[in-house]
């Protein structure tokens, strides 16, 4: 959770389903549309906020800038140089890339870090492009779809139901569209387009493909999930045959891939997660930042950028903690001037030393009544909302955990805690080649070494040519 409070209203307008027999501008292709380029611009400007509040923006402006710079020279030069095309680096640790209709490009700093060079940084953007111009997600927005994303505006009365049993990781799990395999070797194949037109060597995009394919291995292993994987389907395959594409093609004349100056941009970047924003612990939730501690009650931790959430085992109830603005009594009537939304008489408690607020309350919904307790918490010049919530029937049995949970908040002291931060890459540059042993003995990380051996592209049977190589350094 991040220290700005966010009260983001997710207003897509309803948008009107028409049809349209159109020429794809990438493919040539005459096919049917159920979305005008219009439609398709203005469903990227209404879902960018929500991308860019829930996953946060990677905070460096240089590497904002660079990924940007690339990404507009490469779609200046496509099919369709006029989209509103923007280009985002996201603050998050998973391996993903991803592109909404209209333009809008996010990748993560967790793909970045696992990219060797400027040109398969290229490939993977002239990938994400080749949705765009080829206009899969745009076309994949079925009406069924449409009336979905309709829905979910509809359910927002508020906060209330938006957070409640996570309602805006639905509306942006729309948005994640899948593509078939048809559409992944058409962006491959527009990526190559693109990528060489700027001059990088193609070959490069089979690199990432190998990365995203021992990626998916490591995490059927028990590793950390590929988030790319569950929307872009078989790297095995795909690295073959961008390969074999390159082989048929003409591409003599593009070579750049610019590794050295690309690692270097890479040097002190977040490695996995940042526990300053917020981690568990056994049953104890820390948020280094903000400095306070409490108890999950046994409750998975879904932490997000704009509300930690703690689910219920069934599923059915949660406590849900945001930050609010103004004093606990003024964030509890901005509460309760919600239409559909009766909050009970307020009582002044003190939680663990801090002021607070707290109030029962039940709010009226398309999908039923919902009842809870709200509790507000003043701690360090801010205002925490802990909003236990659970269909009206369940709330009475779970709400002696939920009051646990919420009453749990406390200021943090312990030091250890307070001064935790993330791992980072620290670049090495040999001067002689080094077995991968011997490169993992002399420039030790604190990650396992089949990570280790991941993020640079190499066997860990192999060895590192003199130049630029990375390792993961932090506190363990
Ligand atoms: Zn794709």
């Amino acid at each position: 959770m991040r220290v700005r409070s966010l009260l983001l209203i997710f207003a897509v307008p309803a948008v009107v389903v028409a049809s349209s027999c159109a020429v794809n501008p990438a493919t040539g292709a005459r096919e049917f549309s159920l979305v005008s380029e219009g439609q398709e611009i203005e469903m990227g400007r209404q879902a960018d906020p929500v991308i860019v509040a829930q996953m946060g923006l990677y905070p460096d402006s240089a590497v904002q800038r660079y990924v940007r710079d690339i990404g507009l020279r490469m779609a200046a030069l496509s099919e369709r140089p006029d989209l509103p095309w923007t280009f985002r680096v996201l603050d998050d640790p998973t391996v993903n890339a991803f592109a909404l209709p209209g333009g809008f490009i996010y990748i993560t700093r967790g793909i970045l870090s696992h990219l060797d060079s400027e040109a398969e940084l290229a490939g993977i953007l002239g990938h994400e492009i080749g949705h765009v111009t080829a206009r899969h997600s745009a076309n994949q927005m079925s009406r069924a779809q449409l009336a979905q994303v309709g829905l979910g505006v509809g359910m927002i009365l508020s906060e209330t139901v938006r957070s409640y049993g996570g309602l805006a990781s639905q509306s942006l799990g729309l948005l994640f569209l899948k593509f078939g395999r048809d559409d992944e070797s058409q962006a491959d194949e527009l990526g190559i387009r693109y990528m060489t037109r700027m001059g990088y060597d193609p070959r490069e995009l089979a690199g990432v493909m190998t990365m995203l394919s021992r990626t998916s291995q490591l995490a059927s292993g028990g590793g950390r999930a590929p988030e790319w994987l569950s929307t872009h389907p078989d790297p095995d395959n795909r690295s073959q045959s961008i390969l074999d594409q390159v082989a048929a093609g003409d591409y003599a004349a593009a070579t750049t891939v610019e590794r050295a100056s690309f690692l270097r941009r890479l040097d002190d970047m977040p490695f996995g997660p940042n526990p300053r924003e917020g981690y568990a612990e056994g049953d104890i939730f820390h948020h280094p930042d903000l400095a306070f501690r409490m108890s999950t009650g046994g409750w998975q931790v879904n932490n997000q950028r704009a509300a930690v959430q703690f689910i219920a085992p069934g599923g059915n109830a949660a406590v849900v903690l945001t930050l609010e603005g103004g004093s606990p009594e003024a964030a509890l009537q901005d509460f309760a001037s919600q239409e559909g939304v009766a909050v009970g008489q307020a009582r002044r408690e003190t939680v663990n030393g801090l002021p607070a607020v707290r109030a029962g309350f039940e709010a009226q919904t398309q999908e039923g009544v919902l009842a809870g307790e709200l509790l507000h918490i003043a701690h360090g010049g801010n205002t925490y909302r802990l909003m236990g919530i659970a269909g009206g029937q369940d709330w009475p049995s779970v709400a002696p955990t939920a009051r646990a949970i919420q009453g749990s908040f406390q200021e943090e002291r312990d030091r250890a805690v307070l001064a935790r931060q993330p791992h980072r890459l620290d670049l090495v540059d040999l001067r002689a080649t080094l077995s991968f042993d011997q490169f993992r003995q002399r420039h030790p990380s604190v990650v396992d070494p089949v990570i280790v051996a991941l993020i640079n592209q190499v066997e860990q049977g192999g060895s590192l040519d003199r130049g630029l190589w990375k390792r993961v350094v932090g506190q363990n």
